[in-house]
């Protein structure tokens, strides 16, 4: 009997998610979160990926490489129950698990096939090619490792009156985004390469990342978080309202 087993890694993520905190706890609920899948090593090769473009969706299989060294433990407290009970790990989607190893459903917008300069210097070859997939709505930090890809079939996949347990539904938090002036200057300026920042920032938000033990508490303290290069800061004004304070671009700091 096999009591362990060796993957390759086929791919890595490029999220606009640079930490984890304010990452969406799934998949699906911002919509406006944008990253590329590269296909690396063997799997680097246009033909794993044909007639992969006629599905809308694929599951994405992928390595916790941002907790995996925290280890697991067999009780968890998710942060749907407010983070004060405890329940199974295999009852979560918890990312500390016996095998880090996460699953996620996105939307695969295209596939690229490109040419890029190789940075292998004792290459003779200075072009490689590269096989980028292009997806929305994702829940994965920058650097995901990706252990596979399937397609998904809606047939198969959607299971009709399922029972989500302590988790039938996606949460609603009835928090409301405001942009500060000078927010609202930075995000004019960025609009060229970055046209769903706004859009990004603001779902990102409506899903309240505070720790569960805040919410509908007051609360004045200033949170950061990052997306692509930009350190985001913001800040309650009341029980249900936000502000984003400061967009300051990283790159020009
Ligand atoms: N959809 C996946 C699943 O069900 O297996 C992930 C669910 S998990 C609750 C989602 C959280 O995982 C995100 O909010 C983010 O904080 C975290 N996350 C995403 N990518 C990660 C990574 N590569 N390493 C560690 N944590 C990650």
């Amino acid at each position: 009997m096999t009591s362990s087993v060796n993957f390759n890694v086929i791919g890595t993520i490029d999220s606009p998610y640079k930490e984890k905190f304010a990452i969406p706890r799934q998949p699906g609920i911002v919509t406006a979160a944008q990253g590329q899948l590269h296909l690396t090593g063997l799997a680097n090769n246009e033909e794993l990926v044909r007639g992969l473009e006629q599905f809308s969706h694929i599951w994405l299989l992928f390595v916790f490489h941002g907790t995996q060294s925290q280890g697991w433990k067999p009780l968890v407290r998710p942060p749907r129950l407010g983070g004060n009970k405890k329940l199974g790990v295999l009852a979560t989607r918890s990312t500390f698990r016996p095998n880090p190893i996460g699953m996620s459903v996105v939307k695969l917008d295209r596939i690229e096939h490109c040419t890029v300069n190789s940075d292998n210097r004792n290459s003779k070859e200075d072009k490689t090619s590269q096989v980028i997939l292009h997806i929305s709505e994702l829940d994965l930090l920058d650097g995901t490792p990706i252990i596979d890809i399937k397609p998904y079939l809606p047939y198969a996949d959607i299971v009709e009156n399922a029972h989500g347990g302590y988790a039938q539904n996606q949460p609603s938090n009835n928090i409301t985004v405001e942009f500060s002036p000078l927010s609202l200057k930075t995000l004019a300026d960025n609009i060229t390469h970055y046209p769903t920042l706004q859009s990004l920032i603001e779902q990102v938000l409506i899903q309240d990342p505070r720790p569960a033990y805040k919410h509908h508490k007051s609360d004045d303290k200033v949170y950061g978080m990052s997306l692509y290069n930009f350190n985001i800061k913001w800040q309650m004004t009341d029980l249900t309202t936000l502000q984003v304070i400061t967009i300051e671009d990283a790159k020009h700091v």
